[in-house]
């Protein structure tokens, strides 16, 4: 009779303890997978959240009403990427912009311009900015939130990413179009060559862009009102060639002088009183009015904005288009400074 119980006993543990048993153990592991997969989600986001070390926030002083307000880097560079270029531009040019744009930042924060603030939000001065509301406002609804996206990603996926040149970080001037061929800074500005990142390059594919080509046309009167803002007692004989014409060039090709009747003018002095988008331009006569045929938008310095979305349709990536348009940059780690 014990045997039977035995038997019985053993049947037991065969048919439902076992099998309970392996259930469990298996239950257990199975339930262990998902909290892994949890374990490595925790774990990609916190390789992607950057440690800023001394740069995790800046004061951003407001121009139009003296606010300075502190915000993170990052999500400074956000407005600043969706001010400087367009959403619809390729993702590797906007990656570009936010190193160039975190690289400027840097270099601001290190040589300051502002007494109680890092940099301020006037373009002509420091940097663009928009807030994210005024953003918004200017796109369509439809393409608000993925233009958003686009210009966060391109600021998360260079996260702590700047440009040096000998360990420093660059002053990394860009414009809006070179017109094919950019220029070097002492034909902007003047002085010497204390940025030999900044060179002549040239890049395919601007010409594409509606910022390539550009023309204002002047009468006779208009053009001499403006020279006069200047030049009070400027005359200039119009059926005289020699009275108004392109003395030399740069060596990016862009107008050095121009002689305009008794005075003769730098290009970028040209450009300013005219409000030319650029020197790189020619003089023509038509009609008895007098025309300026340009090329290019912006000061030619640095990145060209049309030439790196021209380069990543290409299928070149932000660090490629970073290294052509600066030579001889490293990409580095603002944490390395
Ligand atoms: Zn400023």
């Amino acid at each position: 009779m014990k045997k039977v119980f035995i038997y019985f006993f053993v049947f037991l543990l065969i048919f439902f303890l076992l099998p309970a048993m392996l259930t469990k153990r298996n239950s257990e592991v199975s339930a262990r997978v998902p909290d892994d997969n949890v374990e490595k989600n925790e774990e990609t986001k916190n390789n992607n959240e950057y440690d800023y070390k001394n740069y995790g926030t800046i004061k951003l002083l407001h121009q139009d009403t003296g606010e300075v307000e502190e915000v993170a880097l990052d999500t400074y560079l956000c407005n600043v990427v969706s001010a400087e270029m367009p959403a619809d531009f390729e993702l590797e040019a906007l990656k570009a912009q936010a190193v160039v744009a975190r690289t400027y930042t840097i270099y601001k924060i290190q040589n300051k311009k502002h007494e109680n603030s890092d940099i301020c939000d006037d373009s002509s001065c420091c940097q663009a900015w928009v807030s994210k509301e005024e953003r918004f406002s200017r796109w369509d609804e439809d393409k608000r939130e993925s233009n958003w996206d686009k210009i966060e990603q391109s600021v998360n996926e260079t996260k702590g990413k700047i440009i040096t040149y000998n360990g420093a970080p660059i002053n990394a001037f860009f414009h809006s179009n070179s017109g094919g061929t950019t220029e070097l800074p002492v034909n902007v500005w003047g002085g010497g060559s204390e940025y030999p990142y900044l060179q002549v390059v040239e890049t395919a594919g601007e010409e594409g862009y509606t910022q390539y080509s550009s023309e204002a046309t002047f009468t006779q009167d208009e053009l001499i009102e403006k020279l006069k803002s200047k030049y009070e007692d400027i005359t200039i004989d119009f059926n005289n060639d020699d009275d108004l014409k392109i003395l030399d060039y740069t060596d990016s090709g862009r107008v050095k002088t121009v002689k305009f009747g008794n005075h003769e003018l730098s290009g970028t002095e040209t450009r300013s009183l005219l409000d030319l988008r650029s020197t790189n331009f020619e003089i023509i006569k038509e009609n008895g009015n007098i025309k300026f045929s340009v090329k290019g938008y912006g000061h030619g310095v640095g990145m060209s904005q049309t030439g790196a979305d021209s380069l990543a349709k290409e299928g070149k990536s932000y660090e490629d288009i970073i290294k052509h348009f600066y030579v001889g940059v490293e990409i580095s780690d603002v944490n390395s400074l």
